[in-house]
């Protein structure tokens, strides 16, 4: 068998075997933490909180991602709910983060926990440093049992990140699990999970149990199935899953309401739908290429550098390459495609996408004559690969 099949069969054995999780981001929605209302709900959330720390006290390790500082924000300001401008929810959004702090730190106190508060932008974690200090930051948290509680910084967050959208707390849940090497991502929302048909019109909808990998049939699904007030519906989970699973972790989707939902889920329990990981564990450096932020340009493969990257864990080389994408530099980080479309990872390039554009498809014995430099064989080295 060749090795990459078997880290991967390994893996899902183990997610199949012993199924309880010790270090978990568990993201609320603002659907589920307002219970459909126009306002925070006091009970839900005491609920939600009492479930949490009674993993802590045994001693799991958890961190929460929560929506809901927008719709805190829109019931202290009175404000209807016809203005959804950007920046009046940064507005609302400052008002509510607030709120929703002082109830997360009431409701934790009565069981004498301590809580901490993390407000991070996709901007932040692009960067290498900004995403190691996050890192160090959470890391030390958890140590100091602390309850670190994350919401997107709303206020600064900006759209202009090709790929993200504002305020979409999904992905920033897959990617505190990525940060903090999470073996378990709960999304707790309020629809049961992944179904096959939207179940709000369809009474036959089928609930997904397991997806062993993300295709064009689930972003199908995903795209007929949406939760009410939720900032992204199906959608920004499925791009969540796929960052979670390729980072090694497991992801579930599951309805929050369900009684006792997030000590059943740590213990493995199969509720809602779950996305097993597809890849092990993966060093920090490679967690945070395939985090996807920092990605500048795309390189399209063929079949023979595939099985070579996959199979043989060899490096990429420019004969191999069919084209490039995007204006980037040597150093940058790329994606990396086959030629069915197929993602299968990303890497640190030693050649701009110009001097790609020259060198595809040639033997890297030529690479001097035709840039009038040479930086090596190898357009991305594997060290620097970071394959799903
Ligand atoms: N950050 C937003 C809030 O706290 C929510 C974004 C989301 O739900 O994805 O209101």
């Amino acid at each position: 068998m060749e090795p990459i099949i078997e880290k991967k069969a390994m893996n899902i054995a183990r997610d199949k075997g012993k199924r309880t999780y010790r270090r978990m981001v568990v993201k609320f929605g603002t659907s589920l933490l307002t219970a459909g209302s126009p306002r925070l709900n006091q009970e839900t959330i005491a609920n939600l909180v009492a479930q949490v720390a009674r993993l802590h006290t045994q001693g799991r390790e958890v961190v929460i991602v929560t929506s809901g500082a927008i719709a805190a924000g829109r019931d202290k300001l009175g404000a209807t709910r016809k203005r959804r401008d950007i920046p009046f929810k940064q507005v609302m959004a400052s008002v509510g983060q607030n709120h929703l702090m002082y109830t997360y730190e009431q409701l934790f106190s009565r069981h004498n926990i301590t809580v901490a508060q993390a407000l991070l932008t996709k901007t932040d974690l692009a960067d290498r440093a900004g995403y190691l200090n996050a890192r160090n930051t959470l890391l030390a948290l958890l140590e100091l049992r602390a309850i670190c509680i994350v919401n997107e910084n709303d206020v600064v967050a900006i759209e202009e990140i090709e790929g993200t959208r504002f305020g979409d707390n999904d992905n920033l849940s897959a990617m505190v699990a990525n940060l903090i090497d999470a073996d378990l991502l709960m999304i707790l929302t309020d629809i049961g999970g992944l179904y096959n048909a939207d179940p709000h019109r369809n009474p036959d909808a089928r609930l997904i149990p397991e997806v062993k990998r993300i295709n064009r049939d689930i972003e199908q699904m995903a795209a007929t199935t949406n939760s009410s007030l939720g900032t992204g519906g199906m959608a920004t989970k499925i791009e969540a899953a796929r960052l979670a699973t390729a980072s090694g972790t497991t992801m579930v989707i599951a309805d929050g309401r369900e009684p006792d939902v997030i000590a059943r889920l740590a213990a493995g329990e199969a509720i809602g739908t779950r996305f097993l990981p597809i890849t092990g564990k993966l060093e920090s450096r490679k967690r945070w290429m395939l985090c996807g932020l920092s990605t500048m340009g795309k390189l399209v493969i063929d079949s023979g550098a595939a099985i070579a990257l996959k199979k043989q864990k060899r490096s990429l080389l420019a004969a191999g390459i069919k084209h490039s994408e995007g204006m980037f530099d040597r150093g940058d980080i790329v994606d990396i495609y086959d030629t069915e479309d197929n993602y299968l990872g990303c890497g640190i390039t030693n050649y701009s996408g110009h001097s790609i554009d020259i060198i595809k498809g040639t033997r890297s014995g030529k690479i001097g004559a035709l840039l009038g430099f040479d930086y090596g064989p190898e357009v991305v080295h594997r060290n620097n690969l970071a394959l799903v």
